[in-house]
């Protein structure tokens, strides 16, 4: 290896550097100089013109250094590749707190560390605030209600979640994350430099520095890049009365936030519910196509204790059949069920013909032919 490319090589580690934790690139060739045993790159600079090479083992060491700081090892697979080709459910970390396991999902940016019956979620901009969920069975027993067991926990997640920003970091263009000399910066997804952006989620104006250092999240409401937009007055909605974002306090994350959820599948028995039941169970029961017409418009109601009555018409659905799946069920649910009668909802003319047949296309027919011989048919398809 020649004296330039080795020196090329530690220029090329602080560019990778640079680009992953958004910092200017003398301030990366600083950090491997200083790796090295320098005082600054200028002094590493120096000895290298007076004939001194890094060391195969110096090399390494200065490659490890970037490495350890989040920089991705393989230059051929971008951030988003790498995050689409990963299937839902693999996570990228899983180990234990004390005796409690856990395992670390990425997707899209934002980071979900899981253990039993707990969760932690923090999205990808910078400063989110970090939300604890315990499931409503765990409310009481959860490691997730010590706050040492939380801290411990978000130390794990954040340095997951610096990978994660250094990778969106390398995938993005250099001047996305690192303002030029007037603070203009690129838009990361749409192009278009400016120095002066418009939050269209909070209607807040934000300079390119604030969008550089918060991966282009709106550092007032915490919007997505793409409510991101060069302030300028064609913009729809910016007109030069928008005001600066809200940053409030110091800059540090907000404390986490912890709450209890309930995420099971929960089957809600009320009205609506109760009556639909029924009415497929009437289904079951009804034989002939008058019958399922029976079933179809049968009067079904709930009362406020639960209890349930179902109406059914004596020309559809016959006076001595007991619906038995439809008793099977409010026997299963718990409730009381009174069955009545009425009489006169028949649709149709002729209520016989639907008594005589089990299959609906030949009651269609029966219907037809009956009142093609004795009565009149209309058909109307627009409300009248
Ligand atoms: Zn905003």
């Amino acid at each position: 290896m020649t004296k330039k490319n080795e020196i090329d090589t530690l220029k090329k580690l602080a560019k990778k550097h640079a680009r992953a934790n958004r910092v200017a690139q003398h301030e990366s060739l600083n950090a491997i100089a200083s790796e090295l045993g320098f005082a600054h790159w200028a002094q590493l600079a120096g000895k290298a013109k007076r004939g001194w090479l890094p060391s195969d083992e110096q090399l390494a060491q200065a490659e490890a250094f970037v490495l350890g700081s989040n920089v991705p090892s393989d230059d051929s697979a971008r951030f988003i590749d790498r995050n689409l080709s990963r299937t839902f459910d693999e996570p990228i970390r899983q180990g234990k707190i004390g005796d409690h396991p856990y395992s670390v999902f990425e997707s899209f940016g934002d980071v979900r560390m899981e253990g039993d019956g707990w969760r932690i979620l923090v999205g990808e901009a910078l400063l989110s605030q970090p939300i604890v969920e315990i499931e409503e069975p765990h409310a009481n027993t959860s490691p997730a209600n010590s706050r040492d067991f939380i801290d411990a926990a978000l130390m794990i997640v954040d340095e997951e979640t610096a990978k994660v920003r250094a990778g969106i970091s390398s995938d993005w263009p250099r001047r996305s994350t690192k303002p030029d000399a007037e603070g203009v910066v690129l838009h990361p997804l749409f192009g278009g430099k400016s120095a002066d952006w418009y939050c269209l989620h909070c209607d807040g104006t934000i300079t390119g520095a604030q969008l550089a250092e918060n991966l282009w999240h709106c550092p007032g409401c915490g919007a997505s890049p793409i409510d991101i937009f060069p302030a300028s007055p064609e913009l729809d909605g910016f007109d030069g009365n928008s005001k600066p974002v809200q940053v409030f306090g110091a800059r540090q994350r907000p404390e986490p936030k912890v709450q209890v959820v309930d995420s099971r599948p929960t089957l809600t028995l009320k009205e609506e519910s109760i009556s639909m039941l029924l009415r497929t169970a009437l289904l079951e029961d009804a034989e002939t196509s008058a019958e399922r017409l029976g079933a179809l418009l049968a009067e079904i109601c709930v009362d406020e204790v639960g209890d349930a009555c179902i109406v059914l018409d004596e020309d559809l659905w016959p006076s001595l059949k007991e619906p038995d799946a439809a008793i099977a069920v409010a026997e299963l649910l718990g409730i009381e069920l009174e069955l009545n009668e009425t009489s006169m909802s028949f649709p149709f003319a002729w209520p016989g013909l639907g008594h005589v047949t089990t299959s609906t296309p030949e009651y269609v027919q029966l219907l037809l032919e009956a009142h093609q011989e004795k009565g009149v048919i209309r058909r109307t398809f627009k409300d009248d």
